[in-house]
């Protein structure tokens, strides 16, 4: 095993990653832009190196700094977390070009999976369903049309490139197909320097359901269910289960086994996610992603694992050793995203958090770098706290959700821990009744 692994990200996830290493007995080392010189991680590591000034381009994006880094301190590996340069398939030859391990996927894997059209032709060839759409990138306007008019609308354009949410335009209508066609295609240009789009059919009533899946070095692959994705603000996921309401234990093992038939076919290797839309019984792949994902907690909660300590034995090239079979589930958990923005018109809300507490008791967890005096920097995502609860049963572990949501504080900035409490109380969240539009009516609706 690793002795020293270094941690290239910041907030609840860097503090998520250095957890599971204290608790395998390894040495974490933080790395740390100029904003960030208190935070929890840099606290709490063994070691940290300031590798930039604020903006995430300079600092948390910048690779040679990141690679002086693991070198001066006497890192073996590196743990990218999510976001930064989890994804970058670049990143993942250059920290293996330099001697260290990369704890995730083959760059290989990462490239694949990040072009979502060579996502969805990977999937294709491996059986796995795809919502019906373009074969490939579109070449044109017109191209855009013919397929439109074959899956009928609407229809929504995607970036290859795409994540975030950003590049993606419905068309409901022949009219609007030209303006989603340049909106979309000027976006993925703007965001990722990438232009190339494809078309999927705009379902109208789905579910996301994701599955968790796990690889090691010796062709085992496992999966550890799925999360209910659904909750989402802007194609931004706000709240996540495992598992599903809406899926039988039958539909899970049936998609979990040709999935992890698929990717030990692929030879992937290390933790990854594959992302389904649901609706009317069948399940439609929309991209992998390769790396750790936010809301993994909650499939810990109900499997009894640590995910991150996980990665890292895969990645020492260690064996799981177990199989399908000897993974359980066992109860319902939640997970509420806490950022850092007004409630209601979600206007980012960063500044110094006077009194910081925490809820606790059975079955609740939270993941979250705030504490009391720490001034939340502007410069990065809004996330500052996850707030996750398990419980025997979906009911229990909502009534949990709802103390433990009433007990939290975190007072001087604004936070959406108000509209959790009030998705929690919802009747028809609490009757398991919704769709990935669901959330965005709920917000725009004033009781
Ligand atoms: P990104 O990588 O930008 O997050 P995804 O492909 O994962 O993009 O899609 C994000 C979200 O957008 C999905 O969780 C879903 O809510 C919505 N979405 C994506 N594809 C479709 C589709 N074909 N029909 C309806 N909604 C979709």
């Amino acid at each position: 095993m690793f002795k020293k692994v270094l941690i290239a990200n910041r907030g609840e996830i860097a503090l998520r990653v250095h957890r599971a290493c204290q608790e395998m007995g390894i040495r974490t080392v933080a790395v740390h832009s100029t904003a960030d010189a208190t935070a929890m991680h840099v606290r709490l590591a063994d070691e940290s190196v300031c590798i930039g000034p604020p903006a995430a381009r300079d600092s948390y994006l910048n690779v040679a700094a990141i690679l002086s880094a693991a070198s001066i301190t006497g890192a073996e590996a590196i743990h990218p977390g999510y976001g930064f340069l989890s994804e970058n398939a670049s990143f993942a030859e250059m920290v293996e070009a330099h001697g260290f391990t990369f704890i995730g996927p083959s760059p290989e894997h990462i490239r694949m999976m990040g072009d979502k059209i060579a996502a969805k032709q990977a999937m294709k060839s491996l059986n796995v369903p795809l919502v019906p759409g373009s074969d490939g990138e579109l070449a044109s306007l017109e191209e855009a049309r013919e397929v439109a008019e074959r899956i009928k609308y609407p229809v929504l354009i995607k970036a290859a490139a795409g994540g975030g949410g950003r590049g993606m335009k419905v068309a409901h209508s022949a009219e609007e197909l030209e303006e989603a066609w340049r909106v979309a295609r000027t976006e993925a240009k703007a965001a990722f320097g990438n232009d190339a789009v494809y078309m999927e059919k705009y379902l109208d009533r789905p579910r996301h359901i994701e599955l968790q899946v796990l690889a090691d070095t010796h062709g085992e692959v496992v999966h550890f269910g799925e999360r209910d994705c659904s909750l989402q603000r802007r194609h931004q996921k706000l709240v996540e289960e495992a598992g599903s309401p809406a899926l039988t234990a039958a539909e899970r093992n049936a998609l979990g086994a040709q999935v992890t038939r698929g990717l030990s076919q692929l030879g992937y290797r290390n933790a990854g996610t594959l992302e389904f839309l649901w609706q009317d019984g069948q399940f439609a792949f929309i991209e992998m992603n390769t790396r750790l994902q936010v809301e993994h907690p909650v499939t810990e909660m109900v499997c009894g694992i640590d995910l991150v300590k996980e990665q890292l034995r895969v990645a020492a090239g260690e064996k799981l050793g177990y199989g399908q079979e000897d993974i359980t589930f066992s109860g319902h958990a939640i997970e509420c995203r806490i950022t850092a923005e007004d409630p209601e018109s979600f206007a980012p809300s960063p500044g110094r958090v006077n009194t910081y507490h925490a809820p606790g008791g059975l079955g609740v967890r939270v993941d979250s770098a705030l504490y009391s005096g720490y001034a939340v920097p502007p410069h990065y995502d809004s996330l500052v706290a996850k707030l996750v609860v398990h419980g025997k049963t979906r009911a229990e572990a909502i009534g949990r959700m709802r103390r433990a949501l009433s007990e939290m504080v975190v007072d001087g900035i604004k936070t959406t821990l108000p509209l959790h409490q009030r998705i929690m109380e919802d009747a028809q969240f609490q009757a398991g009744d919704y769709t990935i539009h669901w959330l965005e009516r709920f917000v725009g609706r004033r009781d």
